[in-house]
């Protein structure tokens, strides 16, 4: 996709600061950031929203899920984390490149806003 700004960022044609990075997922930091730790975990794929998941594509949703928990393992998240992926603008999606946020740092109250 030409005109996204997430491949863009997985391109190195805007900057972001890296996490993480394997052949089909990159990590980096969300840029305003809603806890000390706020990571943005993408496929390097064009997948707009997770109702485009289906049985082709989803082996790298998968993997996204392995590099959480290695994350979470790695960063010391044992205080807990949570992974939230907004589909669709009423759900607050404001980029149309499927996204998985990785919050951690401070307590997380539910039920979400
Ligand atoms: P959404 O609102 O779609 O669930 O999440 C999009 C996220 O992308 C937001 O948390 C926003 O702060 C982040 N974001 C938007 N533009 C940029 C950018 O240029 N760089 C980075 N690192 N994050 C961005
Ligand atoms: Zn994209």
């Amino acid at each position: 996709m030409n005109d996204c700004l997430f491949c863009k960022i997985v391109k190195g044609e805007i900057p972001s600061k890296k996490i993480y990075e394997d052949e089909s997922v990159y990590v980096f930091e969300d840029i305003a950031p809603t806890a000390p730790v706020h990571y943005l975990v993408i496929p390097k794929e064009h997948i707009s929203k997770l109702d485009e998941v289906n049985a082709s594509n989803s082996a790298v949703i998968a993997h996204i899920y392995e590099v959480i928990a290695q994350l979470a393992r790695e960063k010391g998240l044992d205080d807990g984390f949570r992974v939230v992926s907004n589909c669709g603008e009423s759900a607050g999606q404001s980029v149309f490149h499927i996204h998985f946020h990785l919050l951690a740092g401070r307590p997380l109250t539910w039920p979400a806003g």
